[in-house]
């Protein structure tokens, strides 16, 4: 990890996205320069390693993209929760509510076995609902979950209060 990079200069906040009022933080220029993602890769990694992962989960989409190169930085798998459908084979699944309307997250019903420490990831942490139905789910499929992370907090929407278990991340923004 190159200490010296500053992961917040890789971040840019788009304004009015995806909707009037709404500062997006779009991680894609972190994505597209190599050393910085490697850097919040190794970053992440040491946050969530004392957690003793024994399998990483992201959530679809963005979510997959920090879990599975973190799972290959610490030699584990990786599981995907995706939106309904998607899926191949049985699968479990949670409803849980947005602003307007209902979501749907599923797994599939044999990724985990009973008892296995799955820590989630996603990139950005808002309101800490998506993050707290992951969590749901997971325990659904019989995982313990001893932590979630993400690279992004939007500390003012309290997500983390949402959440029954630590929440590692590594730019926080107010
Ligand atoms: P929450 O459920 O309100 O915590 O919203 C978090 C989910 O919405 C995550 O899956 C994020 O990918 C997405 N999200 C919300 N706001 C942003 C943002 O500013 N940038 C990127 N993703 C976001």
């Amino acid at each position: 990890d190159d200490e010296s990079i500053d992961l917040r200069e890789h971040i840019r906040g788009i304004p009015d996205f995806p909707k009037p009022g709404i500062l997006f933080y779009d991680i894609s220029t972190l994505l597209r320069h190599g050393p910085a993602w490697s850097a919040a890769m190794a970053r992440l990694g040491r946050a969530i390693r004392p957690h003793r992962p024994d399998l990483l989960a992201g959530i679809e989409s963005r979510g997959f993209l920090i879990a599975a190169p973190l799972a290959l930085e610490l030699g584990l798998g990786f599981i995907m929760l995706r939106k309904r459908g998607k899926l191949p084979g049985e699968t479990v699944g949670l409803d849980y509510a947005l602003e307007y309307g209902t979501d749907r997250i599923e797994m599939q019903a044999d990724a985990v076995e009973p008892g296995q420490r799955v820590v989630l990831l996603d990139d950005l942490l808002a309101t800490g609902g998506t993050m707290a139905a992951g969590v749901r789910l997971l325990r659904q499929a019989g995982a313990v979950v001893p932590a979630v992370a993400a690279l992004i907090e939007l500390t003012f929407l309290e997500g983390r209060a949402r959440l029954d278990v630590p929440c590692e991340t590594l730019l926080r923004y107010d």
